[in-house]
């Protein structure tokens, strides 16, 4: 026996580990606990689109390889949909790709863009897959912070975070986890620092139509100077409530496009067949479809928020997505990490620790997680719990 294995893992990828998400859902499930933690709804999306995929499937539409771009009837569909909501004019041929899921985009483009020992600014707390796929590419994260209360962008902190090494600034909004949508007048500042500074900058907009109390959500692509320096990321998954179908596009000039191509290409080559088409028939159905969706996760929040605030949390109410944040200290912990590792024990409920998502661990320490994508009385009976378990420290 060798005294030392060497480790298999390449040394840049150590530290990734597995996702919090399966962790905690993986806990969820032997423990029994309700799962407030990965972020999916526990209703599946429109019928109709349900049935537009199960008919592409039997009458062999997508079954076997699309073209590596995505089907042009889905191409045609995201360009419309970017014009409609956005007035954004897209070549279906050359500035739309379509990936396997939001995720895909994002390693796609990150590994496109990003070159070793390049820096990549990211707000944090940072949705994880930001950090894993810098690694991959061998760059640096550059962290600007979010904060407590309303996690609104430090403009300054911003600024100073750009070095003559910075090439690509990676943002989302609305902003998992903490429900931030960020204003026009913050996107202007950001345009106009990238400008600057001639930096690419990659937009997470799974989240874009699942905002709360009427707040906007602005395409940085649609500000000055920003058409052809922003790689813009969408999914079905969020926008439809098909998670599973891992549907997702990427938007841009037919530069940027053609260089996120070029890893996408030996990514997954081409995916999901029969459900692009149930998404190119979903994307074009009226605008309903949509804010039913949001009018209903936005009474979902408020249940869970006023709920959780009547437990005893400080509660900070998001404005998108689908995650509020609480501090755990008001019921008598320290560190959000030991209170949702304990929480499935002391009160079947699953929730997802933000620390994960940060460079400076210190400033998420407190804070936790909880997804409202979930049925009313599911929230309803995951509140019964969290009132009957042991809650306080
Ligand atoms: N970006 C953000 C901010 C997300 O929250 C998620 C997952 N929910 C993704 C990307 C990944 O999306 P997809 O499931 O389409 O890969
Ligand atoms: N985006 C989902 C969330 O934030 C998780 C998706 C995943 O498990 N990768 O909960």
């Amino acid at each position: 026996m060798t005294p030392n294995p060497r480790p298999r893992l390449a040394p840049h990828l150590a530290g990734l580990g597995t996702t919090i998400f399966a962790e905690m859902s993986a806990l969820a499930t032997a423990t029994g606990s309700i799962n407030l933690g990965q972020g999916f709804p526990d209703t599946d999306g429109p019928r109709v689109v349900a049935e537009a995929a199960a008919r592409a499937v039997l009458e062999g539409r997508g079954n076997q390889y699309p073209p590596g771009v995505g089907i042009p009837e889905l191409r045609q569909a995201i360009a419309a949909h970017q014009q409609a909501h956005y007035g954004i004019a897209l070549d279906p041929g050359t500035q739309v790709l379509v990936t396997a899921g939001a995720t895909e985009a994002i390693a796609a483009a990150v590994l496109a863009l990003v070159a070793i020992g390049d820096e990549v600014i990211a707000l944090e707390p940072y949705y994880d897959s930001y950090a894993a796929t810098i690694a991959m590419a061998r760059g640096t994260r550059v962290p600007v912070t979010l904060r407590a209360p309303d996690f609104a962008l430090d403009v300054d902190a911003l600024r100073a975070a750009v070095t003559a090494r910075t090439r690509v600034i990676l943002l989302n909004t609305p902003h998992n986890p903490t429900g931030a949508v960020l204003s026009r007048a913050d996107l202007a500042t950001i345009a106009e620092i990238a400008v600057q500074h001639d930096l690419v900058v990659i937009s997470d907009e799974v989240y874009e139509h699942l905002t709360f109390d009427g707040a906007e959500h602005v395409p940085i692509a649609t500000l000055p100077g920003m058409a052809d320096r922003t790689v813009t990321i969408g999914s079905a998954g969020k926008t439809f409530s098909f998670t599973g179908w891992k549907v997702g596009w990427v938007t841009g000039s037919p530069e940027l496009v053609a260089a996120v191509r070029t890893t996408k290409q030996f990514l997954t080559y081409v995916s999901a067949g029969p459900f692009q088409y149930a998404v190119a028939e979903a994307l074009a159905l009226p605008p309903a479809v949509y804010t039913d969706l949001r009018d209903r996760l936005q009474s979902q929040r408020d249940l869970l928020c006023a709920g959780l605030a009547d437990l005893g949390f400080e509660v900070y109410v998001p404005r998108g997505t689908y995650f509020a944040t609480t501090d755990v200290r008001p019921l008598g912990w320290e560190d959000g990490m030991d209170f949702c590792r304990a929480l499935p024990q002391r009160c079947g409920v699953v929730a997802i620790p933000h620390q994960v998502f940060y460079d400076n661990v210190d400033v998420g320490r407190p804070l936790v997680r909880w997804a409202f994508c979930k049925q009313p009385e599911v929230l309803s009976d995951a509140l019964a719990r969290l009132r009957d378990g042991r809650l306080a420290r």
